[in-house]
């Protein structure tokens, strides 16, 4: 039976959003304001903008999952487990355990910040065909992907074989697809070295988007010297194009052609996770529509914010919604942590209001861009920016040197390329990472959660 009396506070996701509000609630509250609980089916965070840099052997998995147990003053409790429903009529979340149990988590307030999943389109092949970039396992599977696909073109006798496996296919022009072309495409570059018996001329980087300009919050200029790293680089580029079917062993484009390839990395933008659908409640594209003090209007306690909700960028105006980055969520995970706190005080609740700091666009070695407070760089420039900013973001200092040391280590001794087996002999795709099949409806959410009451 639950006999705590305090307030419990019950933390969705470990993310930029999720940890930054955990950190912020343990600094402000005392032990016994309230209780806190976190719940994530992984023990760290995950500092996703440097995953094309472990799917690229630059940096190692471990580098960029920080430990949420290294903190002074931690004394949250950890449900090992993703949310697969909430039931804001009875205030409970419905949590699976990483050993599948189905457990009823009664909360007071509940902040939400799972973040997002890969978007999809109706595009016959592509859940079975493509890879995302979302996860640490997609970054190391993508990387034994390619190196696999050098190895196994290398052994082939077969012309037509060897030619589909060394044509790559990254679909999305925002930073996330950009960054990963571009880091992947130095990897084969530096790595084709080692496997004299294959012709360099043969491998083949394709970007697509079916915008008509590759990251546009760059600008037209700082975007066209991306463009021009790119071209020069030998990737590919095409815009205003899609994929109209995807298969095991080619990719066909929207303008018709068709490319033999057995690589289809697919990064086209981002949806809310499926969890916020659970809650039966208004959302903006999919995101959960909240104030911008970043709570539920109408419901008590219930908080969102990061990738997950539809955040009000008063900064901006004109109905604008923060865009999904890094830079919003961590920062609004301080500030709703402030206003759950307010909420529990009696206190008002402070909107939340932060200017866009810029962007910084990392393509590999000495090539990058970058747009900090609006100056445009290119080149070192551009990439002491891109580097100093994630490597300040990083959040423990554990990290922080282990980031370091491998950016030091691979500018001195390169990568080895070792492919490490871990791939499963099936191939493993978009829809077996992303466990989007693992959610609740509402109607079953409100029949778990009124079956119990309390913690199971
Ligand atoms: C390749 C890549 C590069 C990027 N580069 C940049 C960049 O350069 N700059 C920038 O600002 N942004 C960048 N982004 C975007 C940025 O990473 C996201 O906007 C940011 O991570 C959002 O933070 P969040 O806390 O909302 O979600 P996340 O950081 O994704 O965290 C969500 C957390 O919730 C967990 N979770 C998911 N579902 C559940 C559930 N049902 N129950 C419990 N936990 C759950 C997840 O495991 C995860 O730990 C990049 C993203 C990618 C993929």
């Amino acid at each position: 039976m639950n006999t705590v009396t305090r307030p419990r506070i019950l933390v969705v996701g470990a993310g930029f959003a999720g940890v930054e509000c955990v950190r912020r609630l343990e600094r402000k509250l005392s032990p016994d304001e309230a209780d806190v609980t976190l719940v994530t089916p992984f023990a760290y965070q995950l500092y996703l903008p440097l995953l094309p840099q472990v799917a690229s052997g630059v940096l190692t998995p471990q580098s960029i999952a920080v430990s949420l147990r290294r903190s002074k003053k931690y004394r949250t409790r950890i449900i090992p487990g993703g949310a697969i429903g909430v039931d804001l009529k009875s205030k409970v979340c419905v949590i699976r355990t990483i050993t599948d149990e189905i457990v009823n988590e009664p909360y007071d307030y509940i902040v939400l910040a799972p973040g997002s999943i890969t978007r999809t389109f109706d595009i016959p092949g592509l859940t079975d065909h493509a890879f995302g970039m979302k996860t640490l396992a997609e970054a190391a599977y993508i990387r034994d992907h390619v190196i696999s696909q050098l190895d196994l073109a290398d052994a082939s006798q077969d012309p037509a074989e060897r030619a589909s496996r060394l044509q790559f296919v990254v679909v999305g022009g925002g930073y996330a697809g950009t960054e990963t072309a571009a880091c992947l495409q130095r990897l084969t570059h530096a790595a084709v070295k080692r496997y004299p018996r294959l012709d360099p001329g043969l491998i083949k980087w394709h970007l697509i988007d079916i915008a008509p300009k590759l990251m546009p919050e760059l600008g037209d200029k700082l975007g066209s010297s991306a463009q021009e790293i790119l071209r020069r680089r030998g990737i590919e580029i095409s815009l205003g194009t899609s994929i109209a079917k995807a298969g095991p062993e080619e990719v066909t484009f929207t303008d018709g052609r068709v490319i033999p390839t057995r690589t289809l990395i697919w990064t086209a933008g981002v949806v809310a996770s499926p969890l916020i659908a659970t809650l039966g409640a208004e959302t903006v594209k999919g995101r959960l529509a909240v104030a911008p003090e970043m709570n539920l209007p109408g419901d008590d306690g219930v908080f969102a914010l990061g990738d997950s909700a539809a955040v009000p960028d008063l900064a901006k105006g004109d109905g604008a919604m923060c865009p999904p980055t890094a830079q919003h969520a961590l920062r609004q995970g301080r500030h709703v942590a402030e206003n759950v706190i307010a909420s529990l005080r009696g206190q008002a609740l402070k909107p939340y209001v932060h200017k866009d700091l810029g962007l910084v666009v990392d393509l590999g070695g000495t090539d990058a861009v970058s747009k900090p407070l609006g100056i445009e760089l290119r080149g070192l420039p551009a990439q002491a920016v891109a580097r100093g900013y994630h490597w300040s973001a990083l959040r423990t200092n554990v990290a922080k040197t282990r980031v370091m040391t491998n950016w030091l280590l691979n500018a001195v001794a390169g990568d080895d390329f070792v492919r490490t087996g871990f791939q499963a002999r099936k191939a493993a795709r978009l829809k077996d990472f992303e466990y989007t099949d693992a959610y609740l409806t509402p109607e079953q959410v409100r029949a778990q959660a009124g079956g119990s009451g309390g913690a199971e």
